[in-house]
């Protein structure tokens, strides 16, 4: 054994989990993903992190930082590298009752968040699925069901505690190291290892969730209106509307309206969702008042092999008719993938696009396509994504990194204006300046 893993060993008090031991296989696979990675190391501590950084630069192999595992193309493993697996930094305490300042380990998952909230009747802008990570989701934006009231995940964001690079502990807010504060809040892993966030929660009372659906004939007319309403209808209401599901009939399933209304007055919520319904042929309405919590559905592993592939990019608001036309007629023909179109605007709108490293505040809408299967049909399935995608190009912009299976350099432009990329880079210069953390959307040293 090499003396650096030898004290290694001795000094770090996590787990290190190896080829061949009980753990491995579980530990090495990230949700879409497989790996092999050499190490998986899960830190007890922030000393421990700080342990695992020093070792992971030393060996030179590759590195990936896991939250809840949960990214597209897979940045939660490796193969014969090192993972720092957070997983066990995972408490959430709520330290500040009068301010609702909640602290969160980087490891720890939204469905832990809204549990331990749920009883003080507070919550996180957030994401919709419980078993995804706070870490990947908030350091890239957090688009989830009160989006457009409260803002992004890392709009509430009061201060973040990292080891970087050179295994120091620093801290990121508004007043201690802003710049660092403004890349974190975008820039997703590249700077360092987020060991615990502070977020200012909101208060939550149960909502008006469910989804209203409609033939598949009816797309063009449903999706129009359904846009135009979200243009006046109030920001407690946040919306997705999705075609294809491939659990519901594919391209002949009917057009669903998910709406989620942040508040419990059934008069408010009928006034904001009624235009909705209107719309066309109500095929089926389940929208009922639900604790926030149980709005979080349970995320699934998918079985080794199968992939998942999500592309993305946004819409402002003028070239919407143009896209939701487009969207309207492949998502009701046959080999279309999943679509979901997904409300941001409202709160987003409001901060500023050079305020954080996430600058796509001007978007109305999100179009995101998710194709999954096992490779052959992937590839089967590329040429008509790669059809849909190329109608769409010339009204649509950027992309969210969460939803991109891809990290190539055009990956990497989509999600990172010129401006913006040239402003991480100064900032990963600072903290990352031999590029340790790189399984991301990767953003070079200046
Ligand atoms: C089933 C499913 C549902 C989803 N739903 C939503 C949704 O509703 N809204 C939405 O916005 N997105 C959603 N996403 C996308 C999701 O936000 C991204 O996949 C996100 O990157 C996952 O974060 P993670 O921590 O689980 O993943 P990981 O794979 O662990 O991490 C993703 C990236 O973040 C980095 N990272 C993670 N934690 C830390 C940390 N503490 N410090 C530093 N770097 C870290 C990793 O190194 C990696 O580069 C969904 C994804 C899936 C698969």
């Amino acid at each position: 054994m090499s003396s650096a893993l030898e004290s290694f060993r001795r000094d770090f008090g996590g787990d290190i989990i190896e080829p061949g031991d009980a753990e491995y296989e579980a530990a090495s696979r990230s949700v879409v993903t497989t790996g092999s990675p050499a190490y998986v190391l899960r830190p007890a501590t922030v000393a421990d992190v700080q342990t695992a950084v020093g070792f992971a630069a030393g060996t030179g192999l590759p590195l990936s930082v896991r939250g809840g595992g949960h990214s597209f193309p897979g940045f939660g493993t490796n193969d014969g590298g090192v993972v720092i697996d957070l997983s066990r930094l995972a408490d959430v305490d709520l330290v500040d009752r009068e301010r609702h300042i909640v602290r969160i380990g980087g490891g720890a998952t939204w469905g832990q968040v809204a549990a331990a909230l749920a009883p003080h009747h507070l919550a996180i802008s957030s994401g919709d699925t419980k078993s995804v990570g706070v870490g990947g989701l908030t350091l890239s934006g957090g688009i989830g069901w009160k989006v457009r009231k409260y803002g992004l995940a890392l709009d509430s964001v009061v201060t973040a505690e990292l080891v970087t690079a050179d295994g120091e502990v620093v801290t990121a807010s508004a007043e201690e190291n802003p710049e660092l504060f403004w890349a974190i809040r975008g820039g997703g892993g590249n700077l360092g290892i987020v060991t615990a966030f502070e977020f200012a929660a909101h208060p939550t009372t149960d909502v008006f969730f469910g989804k209203v659906t409609f033939p598949a004939s009816e797309a063009v007319e449903v999706l129009q209106g359904w846009a135009n309403h979200l243009r006046t209808a109030p920001e407690e209401l946040t919306s997705i509307a999705s075609l294809a599901n491939p659990f519901a009939g594919g391209h002949e399933a009917p057009v669903e309206i998910h709406v989620a209304f942040d508040g419990d007055d059934e008069a408010l919520a009928d006034r904001a969702i009624d235009p909705i319904r209107r719309l066309g042929t109500v095929v089926d309405d389940d929208v009922a008042l639900t604790a926030y919590a149980d709005v979080l559905v349970e995320g699934a592993t998918p079985p080794p092999g199968i992939q998942l592939v999500a592309r993305n990019a946004f819409a402002d608001r003028e070239p919407v008719p143009e896209v939701l036309q487009i969207l309207a007629e492949v998502g009701t023909s046959p080999g279309s993938p999943m679509i979901a179109v997904r409300s941001v605007g409202g709160a987003v709108s409001r901060v500023a696009d050079d305020a954080t490293a996430y600058a796509h505040r001007q978007a109305e809408l999100m179009v995101v396509t998710v194709t999954g299967g096992p490779k052959p049909v992937i590839e089967a399935a590329r040429p008509g994504l790669d059809a849909l995608w190329g109608k769409l190009a010339p009204h649509v912009n950027g992309a969210y990194a969460n939803f991109l299976a891809a990290a190539g350099a055009e990956d990497v432009a989509a999600v990172y204006p010129a401006e913006t990329y040239r402003r991480l880079a100064a900032v990963k210069r600072q903290y990352d300046p031999n590029n340790l953390f790189a399984r991301n959307h990767n953003v070079r040293p200046a």
